[in-house]
């Protein structure tokens, strides 16, 4: 499988290429928006890593134009966390998903792999559904049994990676990495708090509760097995 990264930070590019390589995928790396764009339609991979500022022609003018030369190939956002409306902006243009910087290796392989999966664009979902849960990526709206849920940004980031990665344990550390920052602290209980408010908000008074601590481990959302 061939993966095009097209990244201008030269340390993250090599750092992307190196990691992909080694799990066994067939890497090219380009540094600038019209460089990718060549690497992607003349030697066209199964999956584009797609930076959003870039020198030359933005993320966003790449893809438009991969897709307009009629390549359906999956395409990999990598976003700033500011730039919440981009993600928006990204998955209405046909990306198939994005992740936020600053982002650990192993989560980046694990989307990679799910993209992968799940075969060619145009599948990806902008709802995601556990139960009566449902989240609207586009409209950024949470409910649950057809009950408004109103979530802050952080509640709403939480939520949305626990819903993606459904029925798998998520340790605080990789919550930590993908819902707050790298300078993030971990000796405080931020994320315990933000976690019991998301609860509250999401599964009181709400049947079965969707979200669990597995102690000494993590979180998982998950539909608790019928007994
Ligand atoms: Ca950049």
């Amino acid at each position: 499988m061939k993966i095009l990264i097209v990244e201008d930070e030269p340390k993250t590019g090599d750092y992307l290429r190196q990691g992909l390589r080694e799990a066994g995928f067939s890497v090219d790396l380009a540094t600038t928006g019209p460089d990718g764009l060549h690497l992607a339609l003349h030697t066209p991979p199964d999956l584009i890593i797609l930076d959003v500022m870039l020198p030359g022609m933005d993320g966003w003018q790449v893809l438009r134009s991969v897709r307009a030369a009629g390549h359906t190939m999956p395409v990999l956002f990598l976003t700033a966390r500011d730039e919440v409306h981009d993600r928006v902006k990204g998955l209405e243009m046909g990306a198939d998903d994005y992740l936020v910087k600053p982002f650990s290796f192993a989560e980046l392989l694990a989307r990679v792999r799910t993209i992968l999966r799940r075969g060619r664009s145009g599948t990806e979902p902008t709802s995601l559904q556990v139960a009566d849960l449902e989240l609207d990526l586009l409209r950024r709206r949470v409910s649950r049994a057809g009950k408004r849920i109103d979530l802050t940004a952080k509640e709403f980031g939480l939520l949305e990676l626990l819903m993606r990665r459904q029925g798998e344990v998520l340790p605080r550390s990789l919550i930590a990495s993908q819902v707050w920052d790298m300078n993030f602290d971990s000796d405080t209980n931020v994320i315990e708090v933000a976690m019991r408010r998301l609860r509250a908000k999401v599964d009181e008074g709400f049947e079965p509760r969707l979200i669990q601590t597995v102690r000494g481990m993590g979180y998982v959302l998950e539909t608790p097995q019928a007994t």
